[in-house]
């Protein structure tokens, strides 16, 4: 194992998979292991120890793997029906209100994360469609080019993922 474990890296997200897909319409990294990568259409895990990217690209080749991503795009993601509430931004944390805030520059993955987050926020908010993000980050690009955008990932796989199993109730 030359060079020891590789970390996940967000490049990857934009890169292509063998089906035409982009990474990132499936994959991010696994929130409980940063040498590990996860497909939230197949809900696995995808261990990047070695050889990451094509541990991840190889994952997309896996007769389940299709077979999930098949399932998912016949099924109906239309609208989500969010109950607003106003008290559910605020409460999330907790614990460190009163101290100083210090504003410091995101890093930028950080960035990519708060922008993924925000359009999450904005779907659910109000009710866009979840087809709707497909050709997003095309778009994004276009018109905002810079570096945010350019890593910047989004689908109508990942919204769902993003909404009910990151700002969701768990
Ligand atoms: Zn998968």
């Amino acid at each position: 194992m030359p060079g020891g474990k590789t970390k996940f890296n967000r490049s990857w997200l934009v890169k292509l998979d063998n089906n035409g897909n982009s990474i990132g319409d499936w994959c991010v990294q696994d929130s409980s292991n940063e040498f590990a990568a996860y497909c939230f259409v197949c809900s696995k895990s995808i261990s990047c120890a070695n050889n990451c990217l094509y541990q991840v690209i190889n994952h997309a080749d896996g007769a389940k793997h299709k077979q999930c991503i098949k399932e998912k795009k016949t099924q109906k993601l239309l609208f989500v029906a969010k109950p607003t509430s106003s008290t559910s931004t605020s409460t999330q944390g907790g614990g460190d209100v009163g101290k100083s805030v210090y504003l410091q520059p995101l890093a930028h993955t950080e960035q990519v994360a708060k922008a993924e987050a925000l359009w999450a926020l904005n779907v659910a908010a109000t009710g866009m469609s979840y087809t709707s993000c497909d050709g997003l980050p095309v778009l994004f690009r276009a018109m905002f080019p810079g570096q945010v955008s350019a890593d910047f990932t989004m689908s109508k796989f990942k919204i769902s993922y993003l909404i009910f199993d990151g700002i969701g109730p768990s």
